[in-house]
């Protein structure tokens, strides 16, 4: 399969505003599954849905055990289209599971480490931290969070799923109908040269937070939706403020409202700005009323160059089974955390490790 290294693919300095891309991500090929070649319904252990960073951590975890998978993904491509990035920090915990996955230094190569976070209130510094300390007290051989953009690492799994063997990879394959018996489950799925069905003893479903097995499969949830915005410029300086985490409770330069500030690679900074509730997204993120921000922030001085902006909200939710028949849901089907603390893709690279050994076994 002729598909591009990760490391090839450029980072490109052009800023885009919600739509379009800060970056090329790399394209994978499709490649016409075995069901269409022999136009018959083949069954398989294991067929994960979805290929981010839960379902990737997931089918490189059984490929490193010798389990054959195959993962479905409706997409041709890492990451999100049109977004810089949306995970950044990942913690020791998912660090040491991706050293076992054997992809830790091509993340450490890439990532930023830090140890130092300082909260402000005002212009007070109220907290602070250095996590290197705390460090004295633990066996890990990790550092206790590296900040890469999430895209950087799902190519990363990716690469090494391709090195492992073991799991079908299948591009622009996605999952349209859906139904179980106690004995197997049957997916449809779309792919470019047409629809074809398979059957799996186990599907897992890493689709994310619009997942379609919710209602396949009928499983409940309790869902909280806030009314709090935010808005991210991810951006790069010609002057380089320090590599640390600085919170601002009360940012006087964002009319007292939060902010929060990180390095991750490529030298860009993802500035975070808590906005009135219920702001108009349109509004937020335009180009001149993102620099203005950027400005009371930064001075008029400081050049800046505007990778993406990307205004959001949030919903809090949690399903109240992991397991319907024969599908698991992990990752953001199984539940969705606000932003902060950087929990989604980090608990999502936890339920994956979780998984894996308990499918092999
Ligand atoms: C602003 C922001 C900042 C964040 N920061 C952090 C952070 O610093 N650290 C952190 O750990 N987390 C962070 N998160 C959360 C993190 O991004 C998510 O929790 C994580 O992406 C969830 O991963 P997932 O694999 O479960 O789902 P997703 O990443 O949503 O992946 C789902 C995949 O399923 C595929 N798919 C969907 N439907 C189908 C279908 N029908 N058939 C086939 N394929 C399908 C999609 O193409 C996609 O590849 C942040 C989130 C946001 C919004």
């Amino acid at each position: 399969m002729n598909t591009p290294s990760f490391q090839d693919v450029q980072f490109t300095n052009g800023y885009e505003f919600t739509q379009g891309t800060g970056y090329t991500l790399p394209e994978y090929a499709f490649v016409t599954p075995p069901e269409l070649v022999q136009n018959k319904t083949l069954r398989h252990a294991v067929v994960i849905v979805g290929g981010g960073i839960s379902g990737l951590t997931l089918a490189c975890g059984l490929a490193n055990l010798g389990i054959k998978a195959v993962l479905l993904d409706e997409d041709n491509t890492v990451g999100v289209k049109g977004a810089s990035s949306r995970g950044i920090c990942y913690t020791q915990k998912s660090l040491e599971i991706f050293q076992k996955l054997g992809i830790f230094d091509r993340i450490a190569k890439k990532g930023i480490q830090w140890s130092v976070g300082r909260t402000f209130a005002g212009n007070d510094e109220v907290y602070n931290f250095d996590l290197k300390q705390q460090s004295n007290f633990s066996l890990s051989q990790q550092p206790a969070f590296i900040n890469i953009q999430q895209f950087y690492i799902e190519g990363y799994l990716v690469e090494r799923i391709q090195e492992l063997g073991s799991v079908d990879l299948r591009w622009q394959s996605r999952v349209t109908a859906f139904k179980q018996n106690k004995d197997f489950a049957t997916l449809s799925v779309e792919t470019p040269e047409g629809t074809y069905q398979l059957q799996a003893d186990h599907v897992i479903d890493a689709t994310g937070s619009h997942t379609p097995f919710h209602a396949w499969t009928g499983v409940g949830m309790e869902s909280k939706k806030g009314d709090d915005r935010w808005c991210i410029a991810d951006v790069r300086f010609d002057t380089h403020p320090p590599t640390e985490r600085h919170t601002w409770i009360e940012a006087p330069f964002n009319e007292n409202r939060a902010v929060w500030q990180h390095l991750m690679a490529d030298d860009v900074w993802r500035i975070d700005y808590q906005m009135e509730p219920n702001a108009d997204a349109a509004y937020i993120s335009r180009e001149d009323v993102v620099r203005e921000r950027l400005e009371r922030q930064f001075g008029k001085k400081v050049k800046v160059d505007i990778v993406w902006v990307g205004p959001y909200a949030y919903k809090s939710q949690c399903l109240t089974t992991l397991r319907m028949g024969r599908v698991f849901f992990m990752g953001d089907t199984a539940k969705i955390v606000n932003p902060f603390g950087a929990r989604g893709g980090n608990t999502g690279v936890a339920d994956a490790d979780n998984l894996a050994w308990k499918l092999a076994a």
